[in-house]
């Protein structure tokens, strides 16, 4: 699997340092909230994971699923909802964890879908973020880092399915899209 990847451009230490800031941050603005911590599958799990459990506050965690790739690298531009949350999150401080915003659509699809719920608060972390891919106006409130307009795999990222069971970020070679 190693062999696929042209270059690193996030490490397994580098992503886990950066979470530990995160965490922090997080456990500051959320201490005495008891926030619902909604992970988005199948992407952001690796990343949630190790965030949540940097996190020394009160928290619960849920999963939601959307789909908008389809298995391929360009997104299909439109998003449907695959499985919802097991909590009702209304009068609840939500924290959506990505695992990146590229065009947007995603995470302006389930905040449009969380906001007709009535939380008390919603906000997002998104492990990557890549600015240069945007199409519809959202913003993550808190980034892991912004990353370049890239297809990049690995720590809950795919290509058909694969490569999310890398420990860092990095790019494909080009020799695998071509098989
Ligand atoms: P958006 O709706 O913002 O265009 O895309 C968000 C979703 O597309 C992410 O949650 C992720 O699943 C997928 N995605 C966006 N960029 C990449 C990328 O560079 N690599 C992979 N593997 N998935 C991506
Ligand atoms: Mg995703």
């Amino acid at each position: 699997m190693n062999n696929d990847i042209e270059r690193v451009i996030y490490s397994a230490a580098a992503i886990q340092k950066r979470e530990s800031e995160l965490a922090q941050q997080l456990s500051d603005e959320y201490r005495d909230k008891k926030p619902l911590i909604v992970s988005v599958l199948t992407g952001a799990v690796l990343f949630t994971v190790d965030l949540f459990d940097k996190m020394d506050i009160y928290a619960q965690l849920d999963f939601i699923d959307v789909s908008s790739y389809g298995g391929g690298t360009q997104s299909s531009g439109h998003v449907k909802l695959l499985h919802d949350l097991k909590h009702d999150i209304k009068g609840r401080n939500v924290l959506v964890v990505e695992d990146i915003v590229d065009t947007g659509r995603t995470l302006k699809f389930l905040i449009d879908l969380l906001k007709d719920r009535d939380a008390k608060s919603i906000k997002v972390c998104s492990m990557l973020d890549k600015p240069e891919g945007r199409v519809v106006d959202v913003k993550a409130d808190y980034v892991g880092f912004n990353v370049p307009n890239e297809f990049l795999v690995g720590y809950g990222l795919d290509y058909k399915g694969f490569y999310r069971n890398l420990p860092y970020v990095g790019v494909l070679k080009p020799s695998v899209y071509a098989e």
